[in-house]
């Protein structure tokens, strides 16, 4: 009876906002509770099952029982920013502040809205890349803007300088750049991005980056920040984190790094956002931060192992799937099991096969129905185990219905 009474009182309420009226939840997110559901392996939602480095757990534990357990500085804590600092001083030769240049956030998902929310008025234009990471449309429309979508161009996942240019033409006041990209894994060249940055400068534009992926790139590819350019500090607002490069993505540590003028106002919109990151764990952290060049090898090394592992299982099943210059996704191509629905396909998979993964259209602007993303941040049991289960995929797909 109550519970009618109540669906009552929703039917004559006013409506719940426009903005986010057509959102559904993050299909990323979503694969993992479904691969949870059904015991499937999960390599949806990208992130680590190895430990973080010992340093940093055993920090932790250190800190445990005095803290700090207090809210730090509303735009972090002074040693986590300082180490901070000198870290992205040595990798991009900037001379990088770490009171004038550095907001650090709950993730850098926090960071890309903050910045989104800094530079971006209602009704703006931001241009974005396809295939993307779900969240930059998300902020996007949040922020009262709309996206246009520029095509990255598989197999390559080139792009249109004329499409980009087009953006602008028509009014986009920012671009948001994944370097290396999420989910297509394409490491962006010193003239793709020259190309980018004569376009932001002609235009008076900005760049938003997510560069969550700086140290996961595979060689002869190398990663350079769009930042150091000619020109583009001053244009550039760069998001990144802590959680792939550390392997603490629960940590929630990300930020903001960019010019004093666009850091001011950061500080403030992230101020009555969040208030702040976790004081306990940018403590713990701040020692990863001070690591020497040798972590940053042998990280890539260790991707790279893993990539070939489960590249070369895959090869083995005579599956076709984009071969990534950084970052850690594969897109697989699942044209000849006649998949018309993508996420119909995965829950299926996580069900049958035993393996997450993300369907792909979740990432493209176009109509793509065909891939799917794969991401191999595992250990190898776990890589070895997912692959075992592939194998028989041929054959069970024989009994799926699209
Ligand atoms: N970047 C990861 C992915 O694409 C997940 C990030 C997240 O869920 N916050 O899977």
């Amino acid at each position: 009876m109550l519970a009618h009474r109540s669906i009552l009182v929703y039917i004559y309420m006013k409506p719940l906002s426009t903005r986010t009226s057509g959102f559904t939840d993050s299909i990323i997110r979503r694969m993992t509770r479904i691969s949870n559901q059904y015991g499937a392996i999960n390599l949806s939602q990208g992130f680590p099952d190895f430990d973080p480095p010992k340093e940093i757990t055993n920090r932790l534990a250190e800190i445990a029982p005095h803290g700090p357990h207090q809210y730090a500085i509303t735009w972090g804590a002074q040693n986590f920013r300082e180490a901070l600092a000198k870290k992205q001083r040595h990798f991009t030769g900037l001379d990088i502040d770490a009171n004038k240049n550095i907001v650090v956030t709950c993730g850098s998902t926090e960071a890309m809205m903050a910045t989104m929310m800094t530079i971006v008025n209602p009704g703006d234009k931001v241009a974005i890349f396809s295939p993307f990471y779900e969240n930059y449309t998300a902020d996007t429309i949040l922020t009262g803007a709309e996206p246009i979508y520029i095509p990255l161009v598989p197999p390559t996942f080139e792009f249109d300088a004329n499409l980009l240019e087009d953006a602008f033409r028509k009014g986009a006041k920012a671009m948001v750049l994944c370097n290396p990209s999420n989910p297509c894994g394409k490491v962006f060249t010193r003239e793709e991005l020259q190309t980018i940055a004569d376009i932001i400068i002609k235009y008076d534009g900005y760049v938003i980056t997510d560069e969550v992926y700086e140290h996961i790139v595979y060689a002869p590819h190398q990663h350079v920040y769009i930042s150091t350019l000619p020109g583009m500090w001053e244009r550039t607002v760069s998001c990144s984190s802590l959680s792939k490069t550390y392997s603490i993505t629960g940590w929630r540590l990300g930020y903001v790094i960019a010019p004093e003028n666009i850091i001011d106002r950061v500080k403030k919109v992230h101020d009555f956002l969040t208030v702040g990151a976790a004081a306990p764990l940018m403590e713990a952290a701040t020692i990863g931060l001070s690591f020497q060049d040798s972590y940053y090898h042998e990280l890539q090394a260790h991707y790279t192992h893993m990539k070939q592992l489960f590249c070369d299982g895959l090869r083995q099943f005579g599956l076709d799937f984009t071969d990534p210059q950084g970052a850690y996704y594969v897109l697989l191509d699942v044209t000849k099991y006649g998949v018309k629905n993508d996420l119909h396909f995965c829950e299926w998979l996580a069900e049958h096969v035993g393996v997450g993964a993300v369907p792909g259209s979740c990432f493209f602007r176009e109509d793509v129905h065909h891939l799917i993303r794969f991401h191999f941040a595992k250990r190898d049991d776990t890589l070895k185990a997912a692959l075992d289960r592939l194998s028989e995929l041929e054959q069970k797909a024989k009994t799926y219905k699209g």
